[in-house]
């Protein structure tokens, strides 16, 4: 992996999001990383093997986008991508959507 040229006041990797190109800071962006064929969502960010990384723009969320770089794993990607970030993002909304679901007849999964 060849080194991008980071300003040196700050110490924060500068990582390539796989569909824009853009590069952001490793924080802001989401890491993948390939098992045997398939890609996986690195949700604790330290697994092994060849890496890929996303940023967090909704364009970049969309299969045809994430086709670009996934392939016939994108589908999965963006469900897993989803569920990721409801699950990270949905901290204060959780019992809002709760209730919602109770009230739209409470289906159980
Ligand atoms: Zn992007």
């Amino acid at each position: 992996m060849p080194q991008a040229s980071a300003p040196k006041t700050k110490h924060i990797p500068l990582r390539r999001c796989v569909v824009c190109r853009e590069s952001k800071a490793q924080t802001e962006l989401i890491r993948f990383f390939q098992n045997e064929q398939s890609w996986q969502l690195d949700k604790k960010g330290k697994s092994g093997g060849r890496g890929a990384w996303l940023c967090q723009k909704e364009s970049c969320h969309q299969e045809k986008s994430l086709r670009r770089f996934f392939r016939q794993d994108a589908a999965r990607i963006k469900e897993e991508l989803e569920q990721y970030l409801l699950k990270t993002r949905a901290t204060s909304q959780e019992s809002r959507a709760r209730r919602i679901r109770v009230a739209t007849g409470g289906m159980n999964v």
